[in-house]
């Protein structure tokens, strides 16, 4: 297991990591598995969309706004239940398929780490798993 160190810059943003998921699946050297990446945060999660168009990522994070208001209402008392809720929606992990030492990602598809209670030090772990043979 790899552990990828993260400074997000802004209380909400999508940051692409798949060039450094990619990574540590080569230097892993392994063929066929799969790549599991975990977020260990409460507001921050992982989800895999378009990689080619950077609006895409602005409109879930715009949307997720309308559907989870900060000014909802929410009872937990240090103030960001908003992000805790997005975090539980997106989800803390996401799985590749690894064949070849490549990860089979879609075209279009991208691994993103997606902070809502920025900007904070993040962690993500990352787990290639070799499959047997
Ligand atoms: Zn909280």
């Amino acid at each position: 297991m790899r552990v990828l160190q993260i400074s997000t810059q802004s209380r909400q943003e999508f940051i692409d990591i798949t060039a450094l998921v990619r990574q540590i699946v080569l230097q892993a050297k392994i063929d066929n598995g799969v790549c599991l990446v975990f977020c260990p945060h409460t507001t921050a999660g992982l989800t895999i969309n378009e990689n080619a168009d950077p609006l895409v990522r602005q409109d879930i994070i715009k949307h997720l706004e309308k559907l989870v208001p900060d000014n909802g209402g929410f009872s937990h008392s240090e103030g960001n239940s908003a992000a805790h809720i997005k975090a539980s929606l997106l989800g803390s992990s996401v799985s590749v398929i690894i064949e070849e030492a490549k990860l089979r990602l879609g075209t279009w598809q991208g691994i993103y780490f997606c902070e809502f209670d920025g900007p904070r030090a993040r962690e993500v772990y990352v787990n290639p798993i070799k499959s047997k043979a």
